[in-house]
């Protein structure tokens, strides 16, 4: 009987509940055993009760829960080879090898270092005395299957991650509030949004909500002169007749010079203009409540996908990574997703916008 880990790792993203629910029902229906990891990568190392079997009834109720009951947690030991030693022991000691993840690029690059280093993790755990070679045996090979769990949209060969709609829904929602009060007393708000090195939140919250301004990471102002460009554009909308002002800026919005553009530096602007200005942090609203239908279609979708996946490799095929492309769920390489991700944001990094944004529009649906 096949045994499968599943876990939840890094920022936590709505969707992730239910991802954890198709994973252990496609399993169970499918013949497998299914276990859930606790508080990520953690739970690998520690083992024990954080390593626990799970039955069909165990994720009633997770289509409606946001965050992750399983936990989540950013674990140093992970980064460690000792804490990945502690890793391969736990899951060999259960009679696991294969290891679905849903987490963002780090947890995720975590997840393929893990499979590249497993033979040489049996053989450390055969050598020092911990696991006989008849243990190991079976278990020769790691399968790991990568589900993108981030609210960031901000993984390369998909065109949604599991939580960002949800992420997304709540600022617009957010956003709306805001404009009426703003409104009613014909002030200006800058509101700030999460999406660490990725605009898209910030892009399709200030789309969604008709925002006068958009700051995101990947297309900085031009020229430097963002401030006159700032009050233009609000002046002349003002000058149409509009009786708010709002101005998103993604968290990790810089200007030409790479440098931050804050929202006290986009107040100031604002109060130049002679507008009432205040200033709004979203904080971890975003992140929380439960997951729109979107993401618990797909994070059900891509479940079931993974634990199919984990059951049909073979030892030769790379690790994939689940996604969706033209609205298909698709099987990618894991390693190269991961690649490109890093290539997107070096590419930000070292000022070559039009690099980062081709490489992250490239087509890769079959
Ligand atoms: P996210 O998955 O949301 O991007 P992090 O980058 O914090 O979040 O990664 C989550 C966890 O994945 C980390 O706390 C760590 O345990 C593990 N991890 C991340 N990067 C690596 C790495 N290069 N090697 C080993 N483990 C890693």
């Amino acid at each position: 009987k096949k045994k499968i880990a599943v876990m939840t790792s890094g920022g936590d993203a709505p969707g992730m509940n239910p991802a954890v629910r198709a994973v252990v029902r496609a399993g169970i229906y499918l013949g497998c055993d299914v276990f859930a990891v606790y508080e990520g990568y953690t739970g690998l190392v520690t083992g024990g009760d954080l390593l626990k079997k799970m039955s069909w009834g165990d994720v009633r109720g997770f289509l409606s829960y946001g965050g992750t009951n399983i936990g989540t947690a950013r674990c140093m030991e992970f980064r460690k080879r000792e804490g990945r030693l502690m890793g391969a022991y736990n899951m060999i000691s259960n009679g696991i090898d294969a290891l679905i993840v849903c987490g963002g690029d780090g947890s995720l690059t975590g997840a393929d270092l893990f499979r590249a280093e497993w033979p040489s993790l049996l053989d450390e755990l055969i050598e020092t005395g911990r696991l006989t070679k008849s243990q190991v045996a079976p278990h020769r090979n790691l399968t790991i299957v990568g589900l993108v769990g981030s609210i960031d949209n901000d993984m390369a060969m998909t065109d949604a991650t599991i939580g960002a709609y949800s992420a997304l829904e709540r600022i617009s929602e957010m956003v709306d509030y805001i404009d009426a009060t703003a409104s009613s007393h014909s002030r200006a708000f800058v509101v700030e949004v999460m999406g660490r090195h990725c605009g898209w939140l910030g892009l399709m919250a200030g789309l969604s909500t008709g925002a006068d301004f958009i700051f995101i990471p990947e297309r900085p102002p031009k020229h430097g002169k963002w401030q006159e460009d700032l009050k233009h554009v609000c002046s002349k909308h003002r000058a149409k007749g509009r009786r708010k002002t709002t101005v998103i800026v993604a968290e990790g919005a810089i200007d030409d010079q790479l440098q931050p553009i804050t929202s006290d530096e986009v107040k100031k602007v604002l109060v130049e203009l002679g507008l009432d200005t205040r200033i709004t942090t979203l904080g971890h609203v975003q992140r929380g409540g439960t997951a729109v239908a979107y993401d618990r279609l797909l994070s059900t979708l891509q479940g079931v996908e993974a634990v199919k996946a984990v059951l049909d490799l073979t030892p030769e095929d790379p690790s994939p990574m689940i996604g969706i492309l033209e609205n298909r769920i698709v099987r990618r390489p894991l390693v190269e997703a991961v690649a490109l991700t890093k290539s997107v944001a070096d590419a930000i990094e070292s000022k070559d916008f039009d690099k980062a944004m081709s490489l992250r529009d490239t087509n890769f649906a079959e």
